[in-house]
């Protein structure tokens, strides 16, 4: 019989150390004979009157026919007239939730180990639509937006997450006694999507509560869904929790089923091109990007691979006390499949 044929799928490397740890996953995908198809695409050095960014329309094409991808860190660059990469992105793909899974890598030891919980933020409105200006002279405004309809699809993506992943409880993180109207509006919707998900259970937790609970017993939660700003500090205080930024992967979720895996981390200008990067963070994000496909034998696989490894400890990237090349680390993850 023969094989399946391979499934599409986008490849930004991106910029700095993007480039090399985009190699170590295309490796690792080589060795676990996972049957995807790459398209590479990198960051132009033009704006594209069309996006007007560096990311050309036909990236943003590819991305839009394949609803999957990888995408390493980009660097914007300094300069007028042009968008952000990200946020260039962010806004035409339409990427609404950003998921990032935070659990306690065995071998790696960190205050916890029991760390198991999934942040799940609004990415495009709340504090960041981008809305300020000046009221009067030494007084400035800044609007927070909160849309019925993106707080309905996020916290619908959530309990979905929750109900395909085996999770069992949803936390939603507000401030809703002061802000009583938008962050109101958010937990509103939420018990609304509760409702439909009887076999999960529904918590409410404020926002200040809920930093306290989680560095001193990050075990009582499970999955968390947030307005944007809470979302962008949470999600790093749980990657503080495991061990920090070579290590977290992230996946953001789009219009019409798009998943955009991601590291949470930047393009690491002082070591690019050195051989040193940890690629373990995009790595998992692939892993993520697996599951979004339903590929769940190649992503445990694939995940084993990479937590054997640096439990073991022989060939441990630089950020993690070790001194293997990234190159090394990669081999020794193939090496595992
Ligand atoms: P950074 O994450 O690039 O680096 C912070 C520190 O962490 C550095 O010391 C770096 O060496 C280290 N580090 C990061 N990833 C690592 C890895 N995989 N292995 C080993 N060490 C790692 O943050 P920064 O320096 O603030 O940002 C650099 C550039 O990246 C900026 O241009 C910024 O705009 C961009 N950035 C992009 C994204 C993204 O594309 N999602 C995210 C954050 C920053």
């Amino acid at each position: 019989s023969s094989a399946p044929a391979p499934i599409p799928a986008t490849l930004f490397p991106g910029d700095g150390i993007g480039p090399e740890i985009a190699e170590a996953v295309k490796q690792v995908f080589q060795a676990a004979e996972v049957p995807i198809e790459w398209e590479e695409h990198y960051v132009g050095d033009q704006i594209d009157p069309r996006t007007q960014s560096f990311l050309t329309w036909e990236s943003l094409e590819s991305v839009r026919r394949n609803k999957v991808g990888l995408k390493g860190p980009m660097a914007t660059p300094i300069g007028k007239g042009h968008r952000s990469l990200n946020l260039t992105l962010r806004k035409e793909l339409n990427l609404y939730a950003n998921v990032r899974p935070c659990y306690s890598l065995p071998g790696y030891k960190t205050r916890y180990d029991n760390v198991n919980l999934i942040t799940i933020r609004e990415n495009t409105e709340g504090e960041y639509s981008g809305l300020e200006h000046q009221v009067v002279r030494g007084v400035v405004e800044s609007l927070k937006i909160i849309p019925r309809q993106a707080s309905l699809r996020v916290a619908e993506y959530a309990f979905h997450y929750a109900k395909t992943h085996g999770r069992e409880r949803v936390s939603a993180i507000h401030k809703a006694n002061i802000m009583q109207k938008t962050d109101g509006l958010f937990l509103k919707c939420c018990r609304e999507v509760a409702e439909k998900y009887p076999e999960i259970t529904y918590e409410e937790v404020v926002i200040d509560n809920c930093c306290m609970m989680l560095v001193k017993n990050p075990a009582l939660f499970d999955v968390l869904v947030m307005p944007n700003l809470y979302g962008d500090i949470i999600s790093d205080l749980c990657a503080g929790l495991v061990g920090g930024l070579g290590l977290t992967p992230s996946c953001n979720i789009g219009e019409g089923g798009i998943a955009l895996a991601e590291a949470v981390h930047g393009s690491a200008p002082d070591i690019a091109g050195k051989n040193l990067a940890n690629p373990t963070a995009l790595l998992l994000s692939a892993v993520t990007m697996l599951r979004h496909l339903e590929l769940y034998d190649k992503a445990e696989r694939i995940q084993n691979a990479i937590l054997t490894t640096i439990a073991e400890g022989k060939y441990r990237t630089a950020d993690l006390g070790g001194s293997s090349s990234t190159t090394d680390f990669t081999k020794a993850i193939c090496g595992h499949l």
